[in-house]
């Protein structure tokens, strides 16, 4: 079939031009290391990561899980890879045959890593994260004693960074951040003699505390375009109408009737629904842009398409529909989403990432 119905817009220039913002937030001493989890965070990791080695001199990516770095492995991202998350025993082995960089999150993990590499040839750089307040992953400040321990026993570990996970650095005024940076200079203090990387600040730090910038940062929805006003979103949503019709006063529109027409109304379908990673919660809730104006959801987002208002405006089928995206000056984008289905701009992103159905043009 030759026309696409709806489909994902992945805009790399925009992508650059973030990574310029950050840069010049940071300075130019500071490494960026690009996270690209989650599929980059639904954009499509093998795209994003490949454009960022190539184009933009990034030499440190970072995912979430194994698997995901031994498919940028695969798709020949040569850069160093760190895998964020605490993961299981088994995947040891995965870290050596890849050269992924496990950041290390608790004792066990360590030791067990230790003792497989002292029965290899080759040396793997490690990563530590310490929980200065984050609550999830990560050695609490007061085990650092009996890390070093650990790592004198293995020699073919090398440290090479320490790192921690900010809880709510999107508040600025959230005094629980300066209470994280307090337990993360501490452990900085430690270790600062080493030449170590260390990374503190995901987005919400590097916009908002220049002091918690070490000299690596960890930015991942900011590349995307999200995070400060002067970033650019990345990813586009659009469809096309596929049918136009009058419906009478006084009709019930959609599942279970939440929009009754008050007076005649013309209304289009737009081809795409929850499972596109629209989310349902946009019923009678959210907008698109159709030719330059904007056009109201109305009734209930179904499975694969939703109902607009398009009362008094041309519209006909085929025509273009920004879902998310920008028109000239109107803009529909993924925090004006998220704020209307009661989430964050990242689980909407990631949500269009996961839909099968979704092309990348
Ligand atoms: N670092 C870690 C450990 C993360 O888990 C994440 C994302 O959740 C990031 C960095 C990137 O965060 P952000 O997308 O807010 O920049």
């Amino acid at each position: 079939m030759k026309e696409i119905l709806a489909w994902r817009e992945i805009n790399l220039s925009f992508l650059l031009d973030n990574l310029k913002v950050i840069k010049e937030k940071v300075g130019g001493k500071v490494d960026v290391i690009a996270v690209v989890k989650a599929d980059a965070y639904g954009h499509g990791a093998k795209v994003i990561s490949l454009f960022l080695q190539k184009y933009a001199n990034i030499n440190t990516f970072a995912v979430a899980h194994i698997d995901e770095g031994i498919f940028l492995r695969k798709i020949g991202v040569n850069k160093k890879i760190l895998v964020l998350s605490p993961q299981l025993k088994s995947s040891i082995p995965y870290y050596f045959e890849y050269e992924l960089t496990p950041v290390i999150s608790d004792i066990e993990f360590l030791d067990e890593l230790g003792k497989y590499s002292n029965n290899k040839d080759k040396k793997l750089k490690v990563h530590l994260i310490f929980d200065t307040g984050m609550g999830r992953e990560g050695f609490l400040p007061s085990e650092s004693e009996e890390i070093l321990k650990l790592l004198r026993r293995y020699p073919n570990l090398i440290l090479e960074g320490i790192s921690s996970h900010l809880s709510n650095p999107e508040n600025k005024k959230d005094p629980y951040n300066i209470f994280q940076k307090k337990l993360f200079y501490d452990i900085y203090n430690q270790f600062k003699d080493e030449d170590l990387v260390f990374h503190f600040s995901n987005t919400g730090g590097i916009f908002n505390f220049p002091e918690f910038h070490f000299n690596a940062v960890r930015p991942g929805i900011s590349l995307y375009g999200y995070g400060d006003k002067l970033l650019k979103p990345v990813m586009e949503i659009k469809a096309r109408i596929t049918l136009v019709k009058e419906l009478p006063e006084g009709w019930g529109v959609g599942y279970g009737h939440t929009f009754m027409t008050e007076k005649s109304t013309k209304i289009a379908i737009v081809p795409l629904g929850y499972a596109d990673g629209y989310r349902r919660d946009l019923s009678n809730k959210g907008r698109v842009i159709v030719n330059g104006e904007y056009c109201k959801i109305i009734g209930r987002v179904s499975m694969d398409q939703f109902t607009i208002d398009i009362t008094d405006k041309e519209v006909k089928r085929g025509d273009l529909v920004t879902v998310m995206g920008r028109e000239n000056e109107k803009m529909v984008d993924a925090q004006e989403l998220a704020i209307l289905s009661n989430t964050i701009p990242y689980e909407i992103l990631t949500g269009f990432g996961s839909a099968k159905r979704l092309k990348s043009i």
